[in-house]
């Protein structure tokens, strides 16, 4: 179980926020005193945040008369406003702000996937939670920090306050946005409460949803998705990149799969084996499918990442033509694939010895399309020598047969796990399509091993605006 306390630095400049991140799976980065506090600017991918005024008022999930010992209350977020004598008491100029915040974290959330899944908040008893006001002076309780000073007090001086006042139930965990300089970390608890014996907080002094809902996703269990094998290059998603993208996991493989709650993920890099997804966290709703989002996904996790099938051994999962595949042996690591991008698995595709012209690696299921929705497909490359790939949607009629190929670029993989895509239309008629990594003309001699992990097939015509899955 990670119980990392996990930190970030408000973004002054990419550089720096890149390597303070790059730094923090377990290691504490020194603190830098912040500048300010406050309201910040928010992250546009894969789409603008509404207006905060424009966002949907979340409600009440657990109403309590004391928030400190909400003994009986179900599980539940309670959402603090921490102020000290350095800056003052500021919660009547701040709460409905603050409340509109959470509001649109859990906006957010719930528009990162196709599937409705909300935050249960919890209230406390005494306001009129039919009135916005009534429900933002319910929703979040003030916290006096007394030992907080000025310049700049560290979240686990504001941690130690909120356990002295009674803030450490099981049934809670915690969102703390300081009215001073701190700074914004979160500890990981990806099954529940503090019952595990750490403060299952985020603290942040941004009072924004791209590092407030950052950390916050962090104590669901969320860590910065690590997503390459040991050595190799690290690629980001949404929990490294909180300046520019809001959404939560648009690929459904790193910590966050609605679609799939018995689905596993290994959340931090190797050597670390521990595995979630966050869509089970009891601080949630149950997801439910389908209302509209930034992303969907139309494969099964197996599809996705490989993961149950057994090192070195060919999976039914995949179909190839022109060669032959395999999970990608173990090396080194007892059990896990040597090469992988998204977990301990990946497929490897052995051309037989060329030059020939078309040999591909496909899913051997086809998912259902409907004409005339856009689709698009991912999957990353890798080769240790240099080969010519694309992928390809390959669509069929009801009968099984062969209507037409939407082609994407051809490009030559080599040894870094490029993300490859396609996007294509489904023509009349479509009923199903293929999935298909092609190596379409292999003009040079002998065989190539291609590696590919992290496939996902994205309904785009289902998001939200019809657009599709962003490019990673
Ligand atoms: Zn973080």
């Amino acid at each position: 179980m990670p119980r990392s306390l996990l930190r970030t630095r408000r973004p002054r400049g990419l550089a720096l926020a890149a390597t303070a991140l790059l730094a923090t799976a377990l290691a504490v980065v020194h603190p830098t005193p912040a500048l300010a506090w406050g309201p910040g600017a928010e992250p546009t991918q894969p789409y603008a945040l509404p207006a905060l005024p424009d966002v949907p008022k979340r409600g009440c999930q657990s109403t309590v008369a004391d928030p400190a010992a909400p003994t009986g209350g179900t599980n539940a977020l309670q959402v603090i406003y921490a102020w000290h004598d350095g800056n003052g008491n500021n919660y009547e100029a701040n709460v409905e702000y603050l409340a509109k915040v959470v509001d649109r974290i859990d906006w957010a959330f719930d528009q990162s996937s196709n599937y409705d899944q909300h935050l249960n908040l919890s209230c406390r008893t005494g306001y009129d939670t039919s009135t916005y006001a009534g429900y933002a002076r319910s929703l979040v309780v003030p916290e006096k920090i007394e030992a907080g000073t000025n310049p700049n007090t560290p979240a686990g001086t504001v941690r130690s306050d909120l356990i002295s006042a009674g803030y450490q139930d099981s049934n809670r965990i915690y969102l703390v946005f300081t009215d001073f300089a701190s700074n914004s970390d979160a500890y990981l608890c990806p099954t529940g409460g503090t019952s595990s014996g750490v403060h299952c907080s985020a603290v942040t002094e941004s009072w924004t949803v791209g590092v407030g809902g950052h950390e916050l996703f962090h104590v669901l269990g969320a860590p910065h998705a690590w997503f390459a094998e040991t050595g190799q290059p690290y690629y980001q998603d949404i929990m490294y990149g909180w300046w520019d993208n809001w959404n939560v996991d648009p690929g459904f493989r790193t910590y966050y799969d609605p679609s799939e709650l018995s689905a596993q993920f290994y959340i931090d890099n190797h050597p670390s084996t521990t595995l979630g997804n966050i869509a089970n966290h009891p601080m949630l709703t149950t997801p439910v499918c389908c209302d509209s989002g930034a992303s969907n996904d139309l494969l099964t996790a197996e599809q996705r990442t490989v993961e149950a099938a057994t090192p070195g051994s060919t999976t039914s999962t995949f179909t190839s033509a022109g060669g032959w595949h395999q999970v990608t042996p173990a090396c080194g690591v007892a059990a896990n694939s040597c090469v992988y991008s998204d977990g301990r698995r990946s497929v490897q595709f052995n051309t037989y010895s060329g030059p020939h012209n078309a040999s591909s690696i496909a899913l051997s299921s086809r998912p259902a399309v409907t004409p005339g929705r856009t689709y698009k497909a991912f999957a990353r490359l890798r080769s240790t020598t240099a080969v010519d790939a694309q992928l390809q949607l390959a669509w069929y009629n009801a009968g099984g047969t062969l209507l037409s190929t939407t082609s994407g670029s051809t490009s030559t993989v080599t040894g870094s796990w490029v993300e490859y895509r396609v996007t294509g239309t489904a023509p009349a008629n479509a009923a199903s399509v293929r999935v298909t990594v092609a190596v379409p003309n292999q003009s040079t001699t002998g065989n190539h091993a291609l590696n590919v992990d992290s496939l996902q097939l994205d309904d785009c015509s289902a998001n939200t605006g019809g657009v599709c899955r962003y490019d990673s």
